[in-house]
């Protein structure tokens, strides 16, 4: 790839998705002081007064990188753009109180399409309790482009950042992991026999749920409620959008500390199970580095542990540890394998 470039520039795809944010945002210093959080976490922070924060947080979604409009009807894609925003206000252990919404869409678009996609703003909206605040429209050359943004509040000392993990810290999960990735393969399989084949329909019975969870996936509000109601303020916490082992990474390298999981703690739904057989590939792999699962990856002290044992859509899956021993899993079989980042490689030339 390399050798299109001139010599003395350089290709995005040498220093990926994160190197590149790291590179381009290095020179900003936070210069006001009610700005607790910049860049670097799942949303950022500011002080509003009297004990409050606002937290933020933006996403940009693209045709044919983040949704497929084959196989992904508008209303679930409107529905999922609002969700994965939300999700990233809930990982900061804040409520949501708004969102703006900006679309850029080429002419193939019709009113009744942006009015589908609407709807699915409006399920979201609903289901969450935020406020369309306003957003920007704009015509495009690359299909369609939807960047939403989320804004929510939280009282500022339990506001939950990525660096809180300490050392023996419990590591917990909400829900299931794997399955937004299982329901990708299962799509993509479909589209590809559709697409040899048009008069084939698509074989989605007994597909259900990890086919929900790539189209309509949950921001998962009843966790942090449950957890408030508990009296458990997590130590770190983060949304899983890239995948478990990604995911941990960064709450370890922002806390400076190693992790270990046990495989066979991972949350997997039997349905993705079948998926990763049918795929022949590890579930745990699915759960690992897939990406889509919107849960949220958390730590908490090792005092609180019976209190979360109580909670059942919470999994402890594994412990802090002190920097030096990396993160790792211990397999099923008793071996221990340090966890590779993959995730999902934005720039990654092998694309
Ligand atoms: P998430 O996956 O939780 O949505 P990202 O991985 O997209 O978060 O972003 C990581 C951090 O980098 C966030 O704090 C985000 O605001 C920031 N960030 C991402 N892209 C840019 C950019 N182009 N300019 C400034 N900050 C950015
Ligand atoms: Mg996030």
């Amino acid at each position: 790839m390399s050798d299109v470039f001139p010599e003395d520039l350089t290709p995005i795809s040498e220093l990926g998705e994160f190197g590149l944010i790291e590179k381009l945002t290095s020179p900003f210093r936070i210069r006001r002081p009610a700005t607790l959080k910049a860049v670097g976490d799942d949303a950022a922070v500011y002080r509003v007064g009297n004990g409050k924060v606002h937290v933020v947080s933006t996403d940009l979604l693209m045709e044919g990188i983040h949704f497929d409009l084959t196989y992904a009807p508008l209303k679930h894609v409107g529905y999922k753009a609002v969700i994965v925003n939300l999700s990233d206000i809930y990982a900061m252990n804040a409520m949501p109180f708004g969102i703006t919404v900006s679309i850029a869409m080429s002419n193939r678009f019709t009113l009744e399409a942006m009015e589908a996609f609407y709807e699915g703003v409006k399920v979201a909206c609903d289901e969450h309790n935020v406020d369309l605040l306003g957003g920007d429209t704009s015509s495009s050359h690359t299909g369609l482009c939807i960047s939403i943004t989320a804004l929510g509040e939280a009282d500022e000392d339990k506001v939950v950042y990525r660096n809180g993990a300490r050392e023996n810290n419990l590591i917990c999960v909400s829900g299931d992991l794997g399955g937004g990735y299982a329901g990708l393969n299962v799509l993509e399989r479909e589209k590809r026999a559709f697409l040899a084949n048009p008069d084939l329909q698509p074989e989605l019975v007994g597909y259900d749920y990890v086919v929900g969870r790539v189209l309509k996936p949950e921001a998962r509000r009843p966790v942090i409620e449950v957890l408030e109601k508990e009296g458990i303020l997590p130590t770190s916490m983060i949304d899983i959008s890239d995948g478990l082992t990604s995911e941990l990474y960064h709450i370890c390298n922002h806390s400076r500390t190693g992790a270990t999981i046990y495989e066979e703690k991972l949350p997997i739904d039997p349905e993705t199970w079948k998926v990763a057989e049918e795929f022949k590939i590890s579930a745990s792999t699915f759960a690992l580095n897939g990406g889509d699962d919107y849960e949220l990856l958390f730590t908490v002290k090792l005092e609180d542990f019976d209190k979360v044992s109580r909670i059942s859509e919470i999994h402890v899956i594994g412990h802090i540890t002190e920097p030096s021993q990396g993160v790792n899993m211990v397999l099923r079989s008793g071996g221990v394998v340090e966890l590779e980042a993959q995730g999902w490689q934005h720039f990654s030339s092998e694309k």
